[in-house]
């Protein structure tokens, strides 16, 4: 079994065993001809079931001939130019070998005397994040899990300046008075966040939206000032920059100058629209991000990386002392004087991967302006596909795209009966699902079921989108054929 160990005397077992995987992927790669092959789980399960995990087979080329059978033939696959459902990016190679690499070296990134030099180049590539954003001197943040956790830590950290003085009562009870601003259309973490962190079940404030689907920051200072006069304490304002629903981008500078008039936390959520910091043409879209008190970032949504790999940057480097506990056998509070950097000590997370390497090897390879002008492709198709859908009578589009997120319905004509148009919409994505020629999305607005095409795939072309579509106006017409049958 020691033959399965990575080391020294194991070096052409790691090559072969690695490269026969490559093989595999890259032959899947070159022969899927659609996003999924529409498998249902009930067809997929007993293949998974039926496999005794005590009765190991003890060869790669084996397993991975099982693993076809289990994963990679039916997988989704996101570099396929006509899945276009959620934000998954197709990732650049080189975070894939980066990807690679950290696993097989295996740093920790929680000490230094577990990373050493990754711990630096996690450094240098926060430092870069946050001077693309503009947070000045002080910044700082950290690798984190995904924007779920960076939303965590930042309000985490939040909470904890919010608490002191401004509330001179148990924490318990002060919890209770906290309020989190955000928009109806902010991401669910939010919520969960605040959950987490004991705050009251109405500490969300839900501010709504335009028709543009951004912020009313009329309608927040509205929400910030009676707060003041019913005695709460407002602990943040969530901007969005990137809803996940619409690509909507909150208006930055007016909620930077309400947090700063209320004293207030400013959180940017910009975990989708983060692609923008690379933008060579669109970067003025996020401008007042930089005025942030802290930032989420996904660069495994818009900088092509693979998942899992993602930051929270702060302002003031002292607030991430929040997230500080110092243990003896890991990180003894001495090694503070001794200046000796471990990141836990800004990190919820212990243990944790070197996902930085692939940011780094990303950068190295293609440059910041490599990743910006593969976002602005995107982009630039979401308003070919804007106009497509505007000039297309089967076809109502909601918003026009700020980043590279299309959310319509289609409306066949004939059929008033709003209901009859979800289901007919409804369908029509499952149907699609479940043929594997193409993967949307789905949401609703104002009440009502639509379809969104979140395009992060520079390889999706304008008769990509429109064959989608056609697809789709396909199956809602089935659909609505066969429940006229029904109805008769
Ligand atoms: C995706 C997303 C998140 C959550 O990020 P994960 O990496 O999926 O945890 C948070 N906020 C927004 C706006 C998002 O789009």
């Amino acid at each position: 079994m020691r033959s399965h160990l990575l080391n020294d005397t194991t070096a052409e077992h790691y090559r072969r065993s690695v490269t026969e995987g490559i093989e595999r992927v890259a032959a899947k790669l070159a022969t899927t001809s659609r996003p999924f092959t529409g498998v249902t789980v009930d067809a997929l399960s007993p293949r998974i079931e039926e496999i005794d995990l005590d009765k190991p087979l003890h060869d790669t080329a084996a397993v991975l001939d099982e693993l076809e059978d289990v994963y990679l033939r039916d997988a989704v696959y996101f570099h396929h130019p006509r899945y276009l459902a959620h934000l998954n990016c197709p990732v650049v190679i080189p975070a894939v070998l980066g990807e690679a690499i950290l696993s097989a070296v295996n740093s920790s990134l929680d000490t230094w005397d577990q990373s050493a030099g990754g711990t630096l180049i996690e450094r240098k590539l926060v430092d870069w994040t946050t001077a693309r954003i503009g947070l000045g001197e002080n910044a700082d943040g950290v690798f984190t899990s995904g924007g779920t956790q960076s939303n965590l830590q930042a309000l985490l950290l939040a909470r904890e300046e919010a608490k002191p003085g401004r509330v001179g009562r148990e924490a318990a009870d002060s919890f209770a008075k906290l309020r989190i601003f955000a928009s109806e259309v902010s991401h669910f973490s939010v919520k969960k966040s605040a959950k987490l962190l004991g705050l009251s079940q109405d500490s969300v404030v839900s501010i709504p939206v335009g028709a543009d689907k951004r912020m009313q920051t009329v309608a927040l200072a509205r929400e910030l000032e009676r707060c003041k006069q019913d005695g709460l304490v407002p602990m943040a304002v969530v901007a969005t920059a990137g809803t996940t629903d619409f690509g909507s981008i909150d208006p930055l500078p007016e909620i930077a100058e309400l947090c700063g008039q209320y004293g207030v936390w400013m959180h940017v959520d910009a975990a989708y629209g983060c692609g923008l910091l690379a933008s060579v043409k669109y970067r003025g879209r996020i401008d007042g991000i930089e005025r942030a008190d802290s930032v989420t970032v996904d660069y495994h949504k818009s900088f092509f990386q693979p998942v899992s790999s993602s930051a929270v940057l702060v302002r003031d480097a002292a607030t991430l002392r929040h997230a500080t506990y110092h243990a003896e056998y890991l990180n003894p509070r001495r090694m503070v004087q001794e200046r000796i950097p471990n990141q836990v000590d800004k990190s919820l997370q212990t243990t944790r991967r070197f996902d930085a390497l692939k940011l780094w090897m990303t950068l190295r390879v293609m440059g910041a302006d490599g990743i910006g002008q593969l976002f602005d492709e995107v982009c630039d198709l979401a308003v070919e596909g804007w106009k497509l859908l505007a000039a297309d009578p089967r076809f109502d589009v909601v918003v026009e795209p700020t980043l590279s997120t299309l959310v319509f319905r289609c409306i066949p004509a004939a059929v008033t009966d709003p209901a009859e148009i979800d289901r007919a919409n409804l369908y029509a994505r499952k149907a699609l699902f479940a043929s594997g020629d193409a993967v949307v999305a789905g949401t609703k607005v104002g009440g009502r079921h639509y379809l969104k095409f979140t395009l992060l795939n520079p390889e999706t072309t304008v008769d990509d989108m429109a064959a989608v579509l056609d697809l789709i106006a396909g199956h809602a017409e089935q659909y609505l054929g066969e429940s006229l049958e029904r109805a008769s």
